[in-house]
């Protein structure tokens, strides 16, 4: 929904993204004019029960309170889960003071106070965890991980060994089957019909030596590259990273691919930033407004 830094213009906005796993979908960072994209992309606000918020700058916040406000006129019911650094909770006492007038639905806010890598969500097809980032105020990292599928059966093996509907359900779950001294065992008998897979939030950070540890294997990262080489040293100053920085840690945590995302305004032309990056890390790609990306399924059978 947003891919532009510090301040919205009129080809980009700031930082907000859908995260999509299964049947849920996550917001996370929800910065000014999220609501309007959202509505473009055909996004109802009903869809949204998770809304993950990295820190506090205005530039992933700014576009919450209006969304809050929205879905309370639309008549939501359904309580609404906000994570976000601990700071937050003034912020929404003084929503609830000023304008929470209409609002018929629980927000419940879950702080983020971490030190280390934590579980923060667990649902039956996927965990979500946070991770401190290197920032100029708390922030935190995202691993969105899906969780390992039922393994599938063998199809040639049930009339072979004329297996029982029992029988197939505890090999599904892994379980071996006994049958009189002989083991059927669940890896012979099944597969795992698709690696789970990660998805890594970066944003926004420099570089530091725990992260690629943190989102180790991720199939997708996408990381802060606010600035390319020639900037390099606000990236230090003001704890960001340039695309090369990016490139380097999703290589260090053995990524698939890495999208660059968070761009300063001050750059027309990000190809530089995507050729600095490939140099380290060919798969990378630029961060487009409302755009759909997929990470595809690495099928085993
Ligand atoms: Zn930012
Ligand atoms: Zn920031």
């Amino acid at each position: 929904m947003g891919t532009a830094s510090a301040s919205a213009n009129p080809v980009r906005h700031t930082s907000a993204h859908v995260v999509t796993v299964h049947n849920h979908r996550f917001l996370v960072d929800c910065g000014e004019g999220c609501q309007m994209s959202l509505q473009q992309c055909g996004i109802p606000f009903s869809w949204i029960d998770n809304i993950l918020i990295s820190h506090l700058h205005g530039d992933h916040l700014f576009g919450i309170f209006g969304l809050l406000s929205t879905m309370a006129m639309q008549g939501r019911t359904a309580p609404l889960y906000i994570y976000a650094p601990a700071g937050f909770k003034v912020m929404l006492d003084f929503f609830y003071d000023q304008f929470a007038d209409g609002v018929k639905y629980d927000i419940n806010f879950r702080p983020l106070e971490m030190k280390g890598k934590e579980q923060i969500i667990q649902m039956r097809s996927l965990t979500v965890s946070a991770f401190p980032l290197n920032h100029r105020v708390p922030t935190f990292g995202f691993l969105f991980e899906e969780k390992a599928p039922l393994r599938n059966i063998r199809k040639e093996l049930i009339e072979r060994d004329n297996l029982t509907l029992t029988e197939i359900g505890a090999l599904k779950r892994g379980e071996d089957v006994r049958r009189g001294r002989k083991k059927l065992k669940a890896e012979d008998y099944t597969y795992i019909p698709y690696i789970p897979r990660r998805l890594a939030y970066c944003c926004d950070t420099a570089p530091f030596k725990q992260l690629p540890e943190w989102i180790a294997g991720a199939d997708l990262v996408y990381h802060d590259s606010t600035y390319a080489d020639d900037y390099e040293d606000h990236a230090r100053k003001y704890c960001h990273s340039t695309s090369r920085m990016a490139a380097q840690t999703a290589k260090d945590a053995g990524a698939r691919q890495l999208i660059l995302g968070h761009f300063s305004a001050r750059y027309k032309d990000l190809q530089p930033m995507l050729a600095q990056a490939r140099e380290l890390f060919p798969d990378t790609y630029l961060a487009e407004e409302q755009h759909k990306y997929e990470i595809p399924l690495n099928r085993m059978n």
